[in-house]
């Protein structure tokens, strides 16, 4: 058996021949499990997470036997303190490179070094740690002098002996005393780069390198056996170029971590935490499969959309709306649960999302045990039809494992457990069968070709070594253990370059996108002393000239020639977008009388027919969760139910508050305390931590608005006669249902229309009061008098966050409704005819439509969630 070995050929082809026998290409992991094999020697393969957290056992009975210290406590222990985990991963980190080193485990000597006592300490040490790679290798070596080489006729090695680990070093010293003929590489000789057989391409995108590379590839395909690729970063980006130009895919690896199946056991333990984090909460009911049953998830995202916090209102109404479709379910293929089952369920919702929760500093080992149980529970199940739940399944069982025996285990500690255990999960495609060789490394290229091209030629961030002090590594040495000198991580990677480079007999193609997955990259290292060797003939010009080119040359002209091939390029037809449009049609049989209306809606009609036609005949709405109120507009919500509470009919002690009884003073009291009551309900988001200046701040802009409000009603001695207060008239024969925040009377007893808004400015509201246009005060007025003909109505917005009152003292509400009456109408008679027109701006100078029209809107564009549709004409024009 002839065996190349190099530290970069894992993957490396067998033998770079047609046919050969007795030859292999072996990588670090392919020799160790290639001598074990013959030795008789093997074992399982232990996980890392599990590694880590056996050393981080030995770590913490270190510190109770106070072992370890130079003086006083283990060097580890105040880290041990605050991260656990990380502490563990770090020094088990430290001690498999010290047994790749020559470590045979026993003590080290003594030093002043505190991180070597440590690891030596640690290492004494009897609690089981299950074999890395290096103890494997170790291992190997204990066994080596029973190895039977006869089988073994040569070893040759890619890398000189001296770039390599010292174990393996000494590996291949053994079996070279035993008689295997071990052969170094050829000296590297220096490269010339002072001729044309070298071009760096680059362009804009990896997108563009792929086509480019492809139609390189696609013009002489016969020539392709000639080529070497190093193909490092598998983005699937080049296969897919080269699969739309009929040439073989070169291999992906589509790694994530963000998959949403992967996302579930995170998420369940960013929802054990305490104060409820609102993302946290609606990324965990966002999720296409998880352990909160569909029906669940549908009604609770609802409550978050209208109040942005738990064990409110909307919050029981969502209970209780879970409980009735359990009860009779709608979908036949779907079980009526008892009510002690729903019960159970809705109890196991409550606990795991809203009531068990924990401060950061630690949760119990039971508790993380009973989510697990939730996770594997309630995805079970569902494994049949979906086999990719089998992995959050196994990450929750892997956790439960790791966290039994634990008391508590604090939330830095426990995401870094789940975040090694939730590795990414590859979507391999397979790298079809083509004439060209692939390497994922320049050091796994093995056989010399006349052309070799670089994907993706930029700076990546290579193996980072680790630091050992000149007193570590002398003590260390002294010991016969041998980390790797600084700088030797870099020698080995400018020798795998170079090995790359010499293999290339004719030219070199480097490829470089200036930008990769949407962020700029850096030049690889190696460009410099390619620059560098070139400038020594041509000048700094001259070289970009001759071996700088862009991707441009493929698609700017239909005919291209670089580097010994040519080709034409057939420009794809243009792509044009649909023209937007002023006017729409649509089938008349689609518009209908409306069932009902209210202010808004008549609104939305005569300001944009093209929106309301999308709301209420198209039916597009936006995702539950893309509706969750951001934080200014869940204030205005709360703000307004805390006012609607001060201010309600309700006890008898109520009513005689509103009527008469609130001082500014006492109403500002009394909102601050029901903020403090229902914030968590109403603006979860302010719970959080660090929001707390935050909250203070907005619990006293409430208090002075309502203080404001009181100060307003007791001035004009205005008596409060309802909040909230709903009211009903018929407009056309459609149904029309308004809600004002307050009614009051004045001193004549006649009705007075307050709203409220929460906003920073009142400005818009002083104008539409001016211009006519103020459709709301105008609606509730016209409801009110339909109620009481021939009542002398006012009305008025009440600006909180201004503390300013703003009455519509225009005194023409009815016929502003009567106006706007109109052209709803008009509207609704316009779609009946299948005529659907898009909103524009009435301020526009050049707007001309509908001048004489008594009542105008505005489109209502910047709220808009149709905007995108909308905008294509803008889009088209880029
Ligand atoms: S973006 Fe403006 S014009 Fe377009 S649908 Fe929305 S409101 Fe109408």
């Amino acid at each position: 058996m002839k065996i190349t070995f190099g530290l970069n050929q894992n993957n490396a082809d067998w033998s770079e021949k047609q046919a050969a026998s007795g030859e292999i290409h072996l990588g670090p992991e392919g020799m160790l499990s290639f001598l074990q094999t013959k030795l008789g020697l093997g074992g399982t393969d232990c996980s890392a997470v599990v590694r880590i957290d056996q050393y981080r056992k030995r770590l913490a009975a270190v510190i109770s036997a106070g072992a370890g210290a130079a003086s006083g406590d283990p060097w580890f222990q105040k880290s041990f303190e605050l991260d656990p985990w990380s502490t563990a991963k770090q020094l088990l980190s430290w001690r498999d490179e010290l047994i790749l080193a020559g470590w045979n485990r026993a003590a080290l000597p003594a030093t002043n070094s505190k991180r070597l006592a440590a690891l030596s300490a640690i290492e004494s040490r009897t609690e089981p740690l299950a074999q890395g790679f290096a103890d494997k290798l170790h291992e190997l070596m204990d066994e080596l002098e029973y190895l039977d080489t006869s089988c073994i006729q040569s070893i040759q090695l890619a890398e000189p002996l001296e770039l390599l680990p010292h174990l393996w070093q000494l590996l291949f010293n053994k079996l070279g005393e035993s008689g295997v003929s071990i052969k170094e590489p050829p000296p590297q000789g220096s490269i010339d780069f002072s001729d044309d057989s070298l071009i760096l391409l680059e362009s804009d995108t990896e997108w563009e390198a792929a086509e480019a590379l492809a139609m390189w590839l696609a013009a002489d395909k016969d020539a392709n056996k000639n080529v070497n690729m190093i193909v490092s970063d598998a983005s699937g980006v080049l296969g897919t170029a080269l699969h739309r130009l009929g040439l073989p895919r070169t291999g992906s690896r589509e790694s994530s971590k963000w998959r949403a199946h992967l996302q579930i056991l995170p998420l369940v333990f960013a929802n054990a935490w305490q104060p409820i984090e609102l993302g946290a909460l609606v990324a965990l009911l966002t999720l296409p499969i998880s352990p909160v049953p569909s029906d669940v998830r549908y009604w609770l995202l609802r409550a978050l959309k209208d109040e942005a916090g738990v064990k409110g209102k909307e919050w029981d109404h969502a209970l209780e709306e879970i409980k009735k479709q359990y009860a009779e379910p709608k979908d036949p293929k779907y079980k009526a649960k008892t009510e002690k089952e729903v019960d159970e369920i809705l109890k196991k919702i409550d606990e795991m999302l809203v009531s068990d929760r924990y401060p950061s500093g630690g949760i119990p080992e039971g508790a993380i045990i009973e989510r697990c149980n939730w996770i594997i529970k309630s995805l079970t199940p569902q494994c049949k039809d979906n086999d990719f739940l089998n992995k959050p399944i196994g990450h929750a069982m892997a956790l439960k494992q790791l966290v039994t025996g634990r008391k508590t285990i604090g939330r830095i500690e426990l995401e870094r457990m789940i975040d090694l255990l939730v590795t990414e999960e590859s979507l391999d495609i397979k790298a079809e069968a083509s004439p060209w060789n692939i390497s994922t490394h320049p050091g796994g290229v093995t056989a010399s070709r006349p052309v070799l091209i670089w994907w993706n030629f930029i700076n990546q961030p290579g193996p980072a070594a680790s630091y050992w002090n000149p007193a570590e590594l002398e003590a260390l040495n002294k010991a016969g253990i041998y980390p790797d000198e600084n700088g030797m991580a870099q020698k080995r990677e400018v020798f795998a370059w170079k090995n790359a480079f010499l293999k290339a007999e004719e030219k070199v193609i480097l490829i470089r996108p200036k930008k990769l997955r949407g962020e700029d990259t850096t030049g690889h290292p190696l460009w410099d002393m390619i620059t560098s060797s070139a400038e020594k003939k041509w000048d700094e010009k001259t070289v970009k000239i001759f071996i700088q080119n862009s991707t441009d040359v493929f698609f700017t002209n239909e005919k291209w020639e670089l580097f010994g091939r040519k080709g034409t390029t057939i420009g794809a037809p243009q792509f044009v977008l649909p023209q937007g449009q002023n006017e729409y049609s649509i089938s008349k049989k689609l518009i209908t009388i409306p069932k009902s209306t209210s202010y808004s809606d008549m609104s939305t009609l005569i300001g944009c027919p093209l929106k309301w036609v999308m709301e209420k005949v198209v039916k597009i709405r936006p995702s539950d969760a893309a509706s969750i109120p951001d934080i200014n507009q869940s204030i205005g919500t709360l703000c307004h139910s805390i006012i609607q509470d001060i201010y309600a009919r309700g006890t008898t002690l109520q009513v005689a508050l509103s009527k008469r009884s609130w001082t500014p003073a006492d109403a500002q009291k009394e909102a601050e305390r029901l903020f403090d009551k229902k914030v968590e309900s109403m603006v979860i988001e302010l719970c959080a931590e660090g929001k707390k200046i935050e909250r203070a701040r907005y619990r006293q802009d409430i208090g002075r608005a309502v203080y404001g409000l009181g100060e307003l009603l007791q001035k004009e001695d205005f008596t409060v006669e309802e909040a909230e207060a709903k009211f009903s008239g018929t407009l056309c024969e459609v149904p029309f249902n308004g809600f004002v925040d307050l009614l009051l009377r004045d001193k004549k007893n006649n009705p007075l229309v307050i709203d409220l808004k929460w906003t920073r400015s009142g400005k818009y509201k002083r104008q539409e009061i001016k211009d006519g246009l103020d459709l709301q005060l105008a609606s509730y007025a016209w409801l009110i008098e339909e109620k009481e003909p021939g009542a002398e109505i006012n009305a008025g917005y009440f600006i909180m966050p201004e503390n300013s009152w703003l009455p519509d003292n225009q005194k023409n509400l009815r016929q502003v409704f009567q106006n706007a009456a109109k052209a709803w109408q008009g509207e609704l008679n316009i779609l009946a005819e299948g005529l659907v027109a898009k909103g524009h701006d009435i301020n526009d100078e050049n707007d001309d439509e509908s001048s004489t029209a008594p009542f105008k809107l505005s489109a209502p564009c910047g709220f808009c969630q149709y905007k995108g549709l909308c905008e294509i004409d803008e889009r088209n024009a880029q």
